[in-house]
């Protein structure tokens, strides 16, 4: 099996391509296939070769790797059609020779008289000639499609500027690469039929088709900007892991059965197949998305999560890049948020109180004002100086020690506490963010709260 995924790099890959591309990688690496990078570039005013470097970094990013291309040597490819013009042409003029197309110079496809050998003045494209008769394949998402020859016009392989068109490129290249299947989404339906009378002209066999339905937003239209983000780029940004977007891709408009929705890419690789793929558009569901991430970070190794969120916390300006100390510190604190975040982004503030100094949220002040949270500050900062090792199991058994002492629900004399240490009225689980704070600061940080007490009154 070869398969291919042929972006045309006009902008940043919007999440339907990206799917687009999970898809034909699957199906390649689930048969032991090959799964091909083809940048279609021809429409040269709007593409671009930032689009194509984020594409590639996009697609490194989802782990979908591809396997050939020009450079052989170095990291592959991809092809790239501006590349292969002279292919193009050199198709374009055998099917001139065999009176398969035709010269023109009209601006329409409208069956013309040059079509009878008489081309007009102007610049000349070359035609297709379609014949008359139907064209039909059997698609292997949508089942039987058929078109009658009548409503194809003769479309323009070659412009006048000597520069192919995209049927003539996709279908040459997928030709000449030996494509046996092609997934795409439904939007191509309707170039199918051009591009099988010209697989046909050229003597070759059309591969298999299987043209995805398009992914919807939730008022039913095809998901665009108006209903959110949708450059892959930007979930990357949102903290979103490839994993997740791989599991979530996969089950948009496909399944393994009834009842599994997370699937590590071992799994969508051992399962994969078009005979699942739905007939019915995928509907974009963020919250369901985001439920997803949740799951994955969860089962992410303590390490491998807290790899992923350094960018994040340098991002936050918490710490520098390839710091070992804070990386030590954000290891032992992954343990306390892993379960608690859906987003990598989500991380920061919630363990920005480890990486800096920090002070009492004023929305909650009114936790350490009167008699009570005073005495529960002075009082925690006399029983926890004197605590060794200062660790989460011993600080808790001397906190709620001191409460019952005190006559005090434990969560009552636990809000100072919580807001003198992390600065919020939430945070992670109290004793562990002791520990991890240090015995040092954290006194430092009730002596100031409690002399903000003091002051308060
Ligand atoms: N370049 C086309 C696109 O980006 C894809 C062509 C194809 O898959 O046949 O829509």
């Amino acid at each position: 099996m070869r398969l291919r995924f042929a972006p045309s790099p006009t902008g940043y890959l919007h999440i339907g391509s990206a799917r687009t591309a999970l898809y034909n990688w699957l199906l390649a690496r689930s048969a032991g296939g090959t799964f091909i990078l083809r940048i279609e570039d021809t429409d040269r005013s709007r593409s671009t070769e930032e689009a194509i470097l984020a594409i590639m970094e996009d697609l490194r990013w989802l782990g979908l790797d591809w396997d050939e291309g020009p450079d052989v040597g170095g990291p592959y490819g991809p092809y790239r059609q501006t590349e292969r013009m002279d292919i193009y042409r050199r198709a374009a003029e055998g099917l001139l020779e065999e009176g398969k197309a035709y010269r023109c110079g009209c601006r329409t496809g409208e069956k013309c008289r040059c079509r009878e050998g008489r081309p007009s003045e102007g610049p000349q494209a070359i035609r297709f000639r379609v014949e008359e008769g139907e064209t039909a394949f059997d698609d292997a998402i949508m089942g039987p499609i058929s078109f009658d020859n009548s409503s194809i016009e003769d479309f323009v392989l070659l412009r006048s500027d000597g520069t192919a068109t995209y049927h003539l490129a996709v279908v040459v290249d997928d030709v000449s690469m030996a494509v046996t299947h092609v997934i795409r989404g439904a939007d191509h339906i309707s170039n199918t039929p051009k591009q099988i009378l010209l697989y046909r002209a050229l003597g070759k066999e059309p591969p298999v088709f299987a043209h995805m339905p398009l992914t919807v937003g939730s008022d039913g239209k095809p998901l665009s900007k108006r209903h959110g983000d949708v450059a892959l780029s930007r979930y990357r940004e949102l903290g979103f892991l490839p994993e997740a977007m791989i599991n979530y891709f996969a089950l948009l408009g496909w399944s393994l059965d009834d009842s599994t929705t997370i699937m590590d890419r071992r799994t969508l690789l051992a399962n994969f197949s078009l005979d699942r793929v739905s007939r019915n558009p995928g509907n974009w569901d963020m919250n369901k998305l985001t439920w997803m991430n949740g799951q994955h970070i969860m089962r992410l190794d303590g390490d491998d999560l807290a790899a992923r969120l350094e960018p994040f916390m340098v991002g936050a300006g918490l710490m520098s890049s390839g710091d070992r100390d804070s990386m030590k510190l954000l290891e032992r604190a992954v343990p306390l948020i892993r379960e608690r975040i859906k987003l990598l982004s989500e991380a920061p503030a919630l363990l920005a109180f480890l990486f800096r100094e920090v002070s009492p949220e004023t929305s909650s002040l009114e936790l350490i004002k009167g008699e009570a949270p005073l005495r529960v500050l002075e009082e925690a900062e006399r029983r926890l100086a004197s605590l060794e090792p200062f660790a989460a199991p011993l600080i808790e058994e001397a906190l709620r020690g001191m409460a019952a002492e005190m006559g005090m629900k434990p969560r009552d004399a636990f809000q100072p506490l919580r807001l003198a240490v992390t600065g919020s009225r939430v945070s992670p689980p109290l004793f562990e963010s002791m520990e991890l704070v240090g015995k040092e600061r954290c006194l430092k940080r009730i002596r100031r709260v409690r002399d903000l007490a003091r002051e308060l009154g």
